[in-house]
């Protein structure tokens, strides 16, 4: 069954926990995510980000969502990861995804508001959820650094602009990290949690730690995006398997 991440996210606000966020890029790792949040009887978000679009496109990952989504046994919701193309967002949002992300982070705060608020609207006409990012979560890999969201920017955006949650950076980036588990900064998380009402997402889930995405889900957190973890092990079970 296919659902839509608003109610998911604001459980697991009122409760303090977090719900797992994984990327799918094939059938075997959508059918994998599946079977794991069946064998648990817990909901999950699956999501295929704009980002991997080389490695399968739109339409044949909404194709792999809808099937095996609307055939599980556990409530899935079929996000739209890291769209920073607001028109393909929309196209998502009209042919199949119950949830949508519009990343325009790396804009400035009135262009990142303007084009949130576009796709926003639009959304939520479908009854849609939508996940937007300020400050900005950066790679490991590149030269695009992390900053740290700022308490009274966060504020006025989800104000601005109708989102349903909303991504911060505090810390984690996308990728392998090269020095161990990272620094959260927990005070921000704090502070954020206490000035902006709607759930905050955390990105760059991967290998930060177990105590750490503990905290976090009890500090406000509501969903934790995981996406290198499963590529590497994936990768590590083709590997041994020499096929
Ligand atoms: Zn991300």
């Amino acid at each position: 069954m296919i659902i839509n991440s608003k109610d998911l996210l604001k459980q697991a606000q009122n409760h303090a926990f977090a719900f797992p966020h994984f990327n799918f890029w094939d059938s075997n790792s959508i059918r994998a995510d599946i079977a794991a949040a069946e064998k648990l009887q817990l909901p999950v978000i699956l999501a295929w980000a704009q980002k991997h679009s080389s490695e399968i496109g739109i339409e044949d990952a909404l194709m792999l969502g809808k099937f095996y989504g609307s055939k599980a046994k556990v409530p899935v919701v079929l996000h739209l990861d890291h769209g920073t193309d607001p028109e393909l967002v929309k196209w998502g949002a009209k042919n199949g995804f119950s949830s949508v992300m519009i990343d325009e982070s790396d804009k400035d705060f009135d262009e990142n508001v303007r084009i949130t608020k576009d796709v926003t609207k639009l959304a939520h006409s479908l009854g849609l959820s939508v996940e937007a990012e300020i400050g900005h979560v950066g790679d490991n890999n590149s030269e695009d650094h992390s900053k740290y969201t700022e308490v009274d920017a966060a504020k006025r955006f989800a104000k601005l602009t109708s989102v349903d949650s909303l991504a911060v950076s505090i810390g984690t980036s996308h990728g392998v990290y090269k020095a161990g588990t990272p620094q959260i900064n927990f005070d921000r998380l704090q502070d954020l949690k206490s000035n902006v009402k709607i759930p905050l997402v955390l990105h760059g889930g991967s290998s930060s730690g177990d105590a750490n995405l503990t905290k976090a889900a009890e500090f406000g957190i509501t969903k934790v995006n995981i996406y290198t973890d499963l590529a590497n092990t994936s990768l590590k079970a083709a590997t041994e398997k020499k096929i």
